[in-house]
């Protein structure tokens, strides 16, 4: 059986108010285990607009998405977070009362957690890679198609067909490249928007002959019953032509779907969860929403206001998780208690 990680407190998303929601918990001495779906962490900033300038964080006249990830991870270090990154939170079940709440919160990789509360920091939902329209596409996945690369070594041996034309395709054709018996990439037209350096390695390795890269779509494929034995592609004359393989691995770029959450029996408004503006807590006591992913009169889907929902949860969260101690209030700049706590007293 798997084990049971026993906490405090799941947060549902690493995206910013995930990660500011671990600093504003931690000043109140609670612990946080993170969950997402992205193998990094960071949620849009990171994955939609890294090198994109920000004008609007409080105190930043100016800082790009990745830096913003970045400085959230120095500020949230000295409480220690646990990341489960590659994973989606499937299944939440209250087992407690309302009194005293309790959750099992299961991942897809079988991760199983035991907590008092649970925040959904989920934004505009889970990262989910776009499928490519090929027909009959879905009894090869699994097997022989995969929409994400969590194992490299899972592809030693194979013959893997890459399509895309963006970083991930670059990035796995690089890394799969020395791995499989043999790489192809396959892209729509001569021109990839990933990033340069990768494209340039990547054209050395097929004038070595180490690798193939052909031009064209991916518009059937040939197999017996979840075996992949080729795709049938296209190029752009219109001339159809196989490749071998018995491995494809589609990059097409993630879209934002809401997911398991509309199974875990909270009320939902078209996709959003409802939460009261006093602690951000949703129908469910114990379970709390910010950020993007809640909805409450005037909501604005600002980081600035996922930053204050954090704030004001945390405070519920402690009167769940430490029912007989009472919060006082502390400025960080003076309180030596807080200061300790962060480690610069
Ligand atoms: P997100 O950043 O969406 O992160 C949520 C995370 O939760 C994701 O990583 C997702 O994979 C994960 N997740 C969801 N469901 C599950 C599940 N079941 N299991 C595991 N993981 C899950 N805002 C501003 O304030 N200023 C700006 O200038 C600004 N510019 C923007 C520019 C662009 C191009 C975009 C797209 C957005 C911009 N925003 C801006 C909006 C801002 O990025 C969002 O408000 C912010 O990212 C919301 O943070 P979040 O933590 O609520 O959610």
């Amino acid at each position: 059986a798997d084990e049971i990680i026993t906490t405090d407190v799941v947060i549902v998303g690493a995206g910013p108010c995930g990660l500011f929601a671990v600093f504003e918990l931690g000043l109140l001495d609670i612990r946080a285990h993170l969950v997402d779906i992205l193998p990094k962490v960071g949620g849009q900033c990171a994955e939609l607009y890294p090198e994109k300038p920000i004008y609007d964080i409080p105190g930043f006249p100016v800082v790009t998405g990745q830096g913003l990830v970045d400085n959230l991870i120095e500020q949230i270090k000295p409480f220690g977070p646990t990341f489960h990154l590659n994973q989606m939170i499937q299944a939440l079940e209250p087992t407690g009362t309302a009194e005293a709440p309790r959750f099992r919160v299961v991942t897809d990789a079988g991760t199983v957690f035991d907590t008092k509360t649970v925040l959904i920091a989920a934004g505009g939902g889970s990262f989910q890679p776009k499928k490519p329209p090929i027909p009959g596409i879905d009894a090869y996945e699994g097997k022989s198609v995969f929409y994400a690369v969590r194992k490299m070594e899972a592809f030693r041996g194979r013959d893997v067909l890459i399509v895309g034309g963006g970083d991930s395709a670059l990035d796995w054709t690089l890394n799969l490249q020395p791995i499989a018996r043999r790489v192809t990439l396959m892209h729509r037209r001569d021109d990839f928007r990933a990033a340069p350096h990768s494209v340039e390695q990547m054209r050395a390795l097929v004038a070595s002959g180490q690798m193939d890269m052909k031009l064209g779509q991916v518009t059937g494929l040939r197999g017996e019953g979840s075996t992949l034995e080729a795709a049938i592609c296209r190029d752009a004359a219109g001339e159809t032509f196989e490749i071998a393989c018995d491995t494809l691995l589609p990059f097409f770029g993630l879209t934002m779907k809401l997911g398991p959450i509309a199974d875990w029996g909270l009320n939902l408004n078209e996709n959003l969860i409802p939460a009261d503006t006093e602690k951000f807590e949703t129908s469910t006591p114990g379970i709390f929403a910010i950020g993007d992913i809640n909805t409450y009169p005037g909501k604005l889907k600002l980081i600035l206001s996922g930053f204050h929902e954090a704030a004001l949860a945390a405070q519920k969260v402690h009167r769940y998780v430490y029912p007989d101690k009472r919060l006082t209030f502390q400025y960080t700049t003076s309180s030596t208690s807080l200061q300790k706590k962060l480690g610069v007293a």
